[in-house]
C-alpha cells in the first residue's frame, strides 16, 4: 500500500485508479480537462465498444498487447465490469458494449467506483514534469505533488479536443524513454478526387487493399467502404490508414461489391447481358441491378466512356466490357494523405513497449513510474481493441503485481 498519482483520467487512468484503490493504495487522478473520461463518451458512436472477445488484432505493439491481455483480457475484464456493476452485451464480431447502449454508462460506472473507493480526482491540472525524489516521485503541475508511484495514462495525440494533447509523451521521454514516430491511425484516407466525383455518400461492401507507390501490398481489408468528397472512409479503410502514405494506391474491388468473385465472372455476366438485351439498353443500363447509377457512371468514366446513358450497350466490344470489369475489380485511387490527429481515433507509435514490464507496466528505466493505454506504442483495429488495451494495461499498472481482489 502506498500513494499513487495517476496522470490522465481517461480509460486507462480510471481503470488504474480503481485497481490501485481496491488494493488499498491512496490514489489521486490528475486530469487536465474540466472532467474525466471525455473521450470515452465519444467512443463507439456514443455506445462505447469497450472490448472484443475475438482474436487479438493489434497492428502496432502486438507483443505487449498480447502480454497484457493474456493477463487481463476479455474474461478478466468481463469480471471487472461485473464487479463494478456494469452489465455488458456482446454483438457481431465479438464487439462488446454496455447493455444500456450508452457510453455514459461506462463512464458513470468508473466514476462511481472511484468515488466509492475514495479516489481523489483533481481536474483542470496539466502535469508538466516528473522528477525523482529521495522517497518516490515529484509531479509538477500548477502545484507540486509527491507520491510513491506514478502511472502515466495521458493518452496519445488523437482528438486533442477530448484531452489527449500528446504531452504525456514528454513526461516519459524526459526520463529517458524512447518514442517511435507518431502517426494518425484509424482515420480517413485522402485520395485524388476526379475518379470519385459524384460518389460522396455511397457505401459498398468490398475488399480494399493498399499498395506502395512502387508496388508491394501493405495491407488488405474487407468491409464497408464509404466514398467521401475528399477520398474514402469506413472501417476497412480506417484500418488501412496507419500504413498509408502519399503516392500509395487504394485498390477497391467493386466486382465483389456487386456480388462477383472478380473481373472474369463480372465480364461474363456483362457480355451475356449485352448479347441478350444490348440493342435495347444503354451502356449505363448494363450495370443496372449491380450497383447504383452514380457508381456505374464513375466506372464507365474510368474506362474512358461518356454519354453512357444515351449510347447503346450494343456498341461496346467484348474487349471494352472486359476493361470495364477489370476496372471494377481493381478501382484504383491514388493516396494524397490521411486525415490528421483531429480526426483519427488512435495514435500509431508511442513510447517504446520494450521499456516496460508487461506484468506491471512499470518502467524498466524509471522504477516507480508506470505507463498505460495509448501513450504506449500500441494501436489496435476498430472493434473495441483500443479500449480493451487501455483498460487492461491500466488495471495491471494499478495492481502493480498484486492479484485482483475479486
Ligand atoms: C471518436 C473516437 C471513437 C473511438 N471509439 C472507440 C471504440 O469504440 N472502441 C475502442 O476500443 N476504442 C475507441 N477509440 C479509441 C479509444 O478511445 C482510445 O484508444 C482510449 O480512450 C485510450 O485511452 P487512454 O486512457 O490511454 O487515453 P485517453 O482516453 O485519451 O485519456 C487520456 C487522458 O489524459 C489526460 N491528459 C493528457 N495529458 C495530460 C497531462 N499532461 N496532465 C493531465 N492530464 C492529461 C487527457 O485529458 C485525457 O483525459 C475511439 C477514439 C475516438 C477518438
Amino acid at each position: 500500500m502506498g500513494s499513487v498519482m495517476i496522470i490522465g483520467g481517461g480509460a486507462a487512468g480510471m481503470a488504474a485508479a480503481v485497481a490501485a484503490a481496491m488494493c488499498g493504495d491512496r490514489v489521486t487522478v490528475l486530469e487536465r480537462m474540466d472532467r474525466v473520461g471525455k473521450k470515452i463518451l465519444a467512443t463507439g458512436n456514443g455506445r462505447c465498444n469497450l472490448m472484443n472477445t475475438g482474436e487479438l488484432r493489434y497492428p502496432g505493439g502486438s507483443t505487449l498487447a498480447e502480454n497484457v491481455l493474456n493477463r487481463f483480457g476479455a474474461p478478466e475484464q468481463t469480471r471487472f465490469w461485473e464487479l463494478l456493476g456494469l452489465r455488458i452485451r456482446q454483438e457481431e464480431g465479438g464487439r462488446v458494449y454496455p447493455i444500456s447502449g450508452a457510453a455514459t454508462t461506462v463512464l458513470d460506472t468508473l466514476r462511481q467506483a472511484m468515488r466509492l473507493l475514495g479516489v481523489e480526482t483533481v481536474t483542470g491540472v496539466h502535469v508538466q514534469q516528473l522528477q525523482r525524489s529521495r522517497k518516490g516521485w515529484v509531479v509538477q503541475a500548477d502545484r507540486v505533488y509527491t507520491t510513491d508511484r506514478v502511472i502515466v495514462a495521458g493518452g496519445g495525440c488523437a482528438q486533442p479536443k477530448l484531452g489527449s494533447d500528446g504531452s504525456a509523451y514528454g513526461l516519459l521521454t524526459s526520463l529517458g524513454h524512447s518514442l517511435s514516430p507518431l502517426k494518425p491511425a484509424l482515420t480517413q484516407i485522402i485520395t485524388e478526387t476526379a475518379p470519385i466525383r459524384g460518389l460522396s455518400g455511397i457505401r459498398v461492401r468490398c475488399d480494399v487493399s493498399l499498395t506502395a507507390a512502387h508496388g508491394g501490398e501493405k495491407v488488405r481489408q474487407r468491409g464497408e467502404l464509404l466514398f467521401a468528397d475528399y477520398g474514402v472512409t469506413g472501417v476497412c479503410v480506417m484500418q488501412c490508414a496507419r500504413w498509408a502514405a502519399p503516392g500509395d494506391v487504394v485498390h477497391i474491388n467493386l466486382a465483389r461489391a456487386m456480388g462477383f468473385e472478380g473481373a472474369e465472372d463480372l465480364a461474363a455476366e456483362l457480355i451475356t447481358r449485352r448479347r441478350t438485351w444490348g440493342d435495347d439498353m444503354t451502356q449505363l443500363e448494363l450495370l443496372t441491378g449491380l450497383c447504383v447509377p452514380k457508381l456505374a457512371i464513375a466506372l464507365m468514366r474510368a474506362a474512358g466512356l461518356d454519354k453512357v446513358s444515351e449510347r447503346s450497350a450494343a456498341l461496346l466490344s467484348e474487349r471494352r466490357i472486359r476493361q470495364i470489369a477489370a476496372l471494377a475489380a481493381d478501382f484504383c485511387l491514388q493516396v494524397t494523405g490521411v486525415k490528421g490527429f483531429d480526426s483519427a481515433q488512435v495514435t500509431a507509435g508511442g513510447v517504446s513497449c520494450d521499456e516496460f514490464d508487461p506484468a506491471t507496466l512499470e518502467s524498466r528505466i524509471a522504477r516507480g513510474v508506470h505507463a498505460a493505454g495509448e501513450v504506449l506504442d500500441v494501436d489496435g483495429d476498430c472493434g473495441g481493441y483500443n479500449l480493451m488495451f487501455a483498460f487492461g494495461s491500466g488495471v495491471l499498472a494499478g495492481l502493480n503485481g498484486r492479484s485482483f481482489p475479486w
